[in-house]
């Protein structure tokens, strides 16, 4: 009886866990078919700085509309594009079609901005980074500081003489780099002299509950403080109410990103967000309940 309860368990634990390994394998395979036909897609993110109230830049955030189970995101799939490498030809993808849409938009007359590309760890480490960077910016014609990169704190540490290293020809070839997340990695502050950086993204998550802690303002206030010291700028993420908006702006922070002033948007209705202030955006949200 009680061998026989255990026998089933253990089946009950490897088919679960067959399922989730078949689950992966299909997600994979699927993977290589989407780069092929075109399935992955980028929508823009703008940024606004808070000075002048305009569009200053977009970060491009890549989805996935899957044939069947509809559209994918980031989530889902960059940590496994990430373990079996497809993140190589997927971020190059991603940084080709971001750097080739801002050089559009300056063709097209719409005020400069710079175009924020997440780059993974994987893709950090990869062989010819720089190579093909430089090889995506010619193809392109974008000027190289129109692109920002955005690595994270563990990134960086992993090899530090390494990163330096390549940070620094980033640097020398005009291209802005940024800290996302920033305040979530644990790491030291070293390196913060001692890569050329630009600037500091604060993680959402001392954004979002900046009204309601005192310590999450501290903590904010902080880093705002910390990156002008070191003569950085800095871009709050994940702004989603008002309050955070005025406490962001008041506390000196330079740029801000989040729902509150636009979601990811499709490439074919990003036209206006270039021409909307900050209060327009604020003041289309506040109109929102009462449209409703
Ligand atoms: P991230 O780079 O920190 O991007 C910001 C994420 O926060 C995006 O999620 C964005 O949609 C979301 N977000 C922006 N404003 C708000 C807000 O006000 N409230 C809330 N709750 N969320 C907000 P998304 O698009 O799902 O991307 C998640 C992560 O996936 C990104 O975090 C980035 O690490 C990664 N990722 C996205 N695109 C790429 C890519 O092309 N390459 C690589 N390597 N990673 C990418
Ligand atoms: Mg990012
Ligand atoms: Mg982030
Ligand atoms: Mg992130």
């Amino acid at each position: 009886q009680v061998k026989a309860e255990g026998r089933n368990h253990y089946h009950f634990y490897t088919e679960a866990l067959n399922e989730r390994l078949s689950e992966r394998l299909k997600l994979q395979n699927e993977m290589r078919r989407a780069l092929k036909n075109n399935e992955f897609f980028l929508e823009y993110q703008p940024q606004y700085c808070l000075k002048n109230g305009r569009i200053c830049g977009i970060e491009a955030l890549v989805r996935w509309r899957h044939q069947e189970r509809g559209i994918l995101y980031p989530g889902k799939f960059i940590p496994l594009a990430e373990e079996n490498g497809l993140i190589l030809p997927l971020g190059e993808w991603v940084l080709r079609s971001a750097c080739t849409q801002n050089k559009l938009w300056q063709d097209l007359g719409y005020p400069p901005v710079s175009i924020a590309v997440n780059l993974s760890p994987r893709q950090f480490r990869q062989k010819d980074l720089i190579g093909k960077i430089t090889r995506i910016l010619d193809d392109t014609g974008l000027e190289p500081h129109w692109l920002e990169l955005e690595i994270t704190e563990s990134l960086s540490m992993e090899d530090v003489e390494l990163s330096s290293e390549i940070l620094r020809k980033m640097k020398s070839m005009g291209i802005r780099l940024s800290i996302d997340d920033f305040g979530t990695g644990f790491s030291s502050l070293s390196y913060l002299s001692r890569f050329s950086l630009d600037t500091l993204k604060i993680d959402r998550s001392f954004i979002s509950s900046l009204s309601e802690y005192a310590d999450k303002q501290a903590i904010v206030l902080t880093i705002i403080q910390l990156a002008k010291n070191l003569g950085l700028k800095v871009i709050a993420e994940g702004v989603e109410s008002p309050d955070q908006l005025d406490f962001l702006s008041k506390k000196d922070c330079d740029v801000v990103q989040g729902f509150l002033l636009a979601k990811p948007i499709p490439v074919g209705d990003i036209r206006p967000y270039f021409a909307f202030e900050l209060k327009d955006l604020i003041l289309k949200d506040f109109m929102k309940p009462a449209a409703i």
